[in-house]
């Protein structure tokens, strides 16, 4: 695989950071993830308008490549191939040569950015989104600014093991009694023709394909609800489903051992993941 660091397209095994590196010793750096259908990036426009903002919210200095990142993205799909799959884009507060709680002087330590592909023939067609997905629901024990995209990880990935250890495939996150959201997606509930998903705030990621799913549900004459949600609720509503730019939209069909509606993937969530991949694939550039 051809990845990319600093300005240098290089093959995997010769990219190196240093172990000075922000994003290495603090998890000071933000990241996006853009799938990739036809060879083409969907929604990323809307990607690159949040990392803007994750780079803001963190005083983090903005790198020179910053205005190209559409032809590095486009040129690393080419380098590797990619018809189908994602890539990745992190960047960091950069390696200022010791560790320091301090930021460094951005005069001399510049951001650190690394790209990454990752090829993964069949996203669209998923076997899982025609079976749907069972979720457990957990504490939300992330800090209070999950508006901003940052690779500290730890705890969603931890969230992934719980689920892992329960036989089911993800866990939606709880706090004060309500649904925040999934460990890597935003979460929602359909009671009849009402799709239900939390409000933007600090306390969840602004979804680029939350944002996308909305606009085209909201086309289809669908009525959207931006509200907090409890488990008993979603355990007794007509459908359950998350959305990413890794999954699109995926059906839910359990949480916590009780099954949503019939136990199979909604007419809501199955419309809505067919409208979202054909309009973004006429938009993906
Ligand atoms: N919420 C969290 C915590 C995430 O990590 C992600 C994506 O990785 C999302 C929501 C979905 O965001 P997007 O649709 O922009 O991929």
């Amino acid at each position: 695989r051809t990845v990319y660091v600093n300005g240098e397209y290089l093959p995997e095994n010769e990219a190196k950071i240093s172990i000075f590196d922000r994003g290495f010793l603090m998890a000071d750096g933000v990241y996006e993830v853009t799938s990739v259908l036809d060879g083409k990036l969907i929604d990323f426009d809307g990607h690159s308008k949040r990392l803007e903002r994750s780079l803001n919210e963190l005083d983090m200095p903005h790198p020179a490549v910053l205005p190209d990142l559409l032809e590095v993205h486009r040129e690393l799909v080419r380098l590797n191939g990619i018809e189908e799959g994602m890539i990745y884009l992190q960047i960091t507060r950069g390696a200022p040569g010791d560790r320091d709680f301090v930021f460094p002087d951005p005069e001399t330590t510049a951001p650190t950015v690394v790209l990454f592909t990752q090829n993964k023939p069949g996203l669209a067609d998923s076997p899982a989104a025609k079976k749907g997905i069972k979720v457990i629901s957990i504490e939300d024990a992330r800090w209070a600014r999950r508006d901003i995209k940052t690779v500290q990880l730890l705890y969603p990935s931890m969230g992934k093991m719980m689920a892992k250890a329960a036989g089911v495939d993800d866990a939606w996150m709880v706090e004060d009694g309500f649904v925040t959201e999934g460990t890597s997606n935003n979460a929602y509930i359909v009671k009849g023709n009402t799709i239900i998903t939390r409000h933007l705030g600090n306390e969840i990621l602004h979804g680029i394909t939350r944002a996308a799913v909305l606009r085209f549900a909201r086309e289809a004459q669908m009525q959207v609800e931006e509200r907090s949600f409890t488990i008993d609720e979603a355990k007794d509503a007509d459908e359950a489903f998350i959305t990413s730019a890794s999954t699109f939209v995926m059906p839910v069909v359990e949480i916590d051992g009780a099954q949503v509606g019939e136990g199979t993937p909604g007419s809501v969530a199955t419309r809505l993941r067919e409208i979202y991949l054909d309009e973004s694939r006429k938009a993906a550039v």
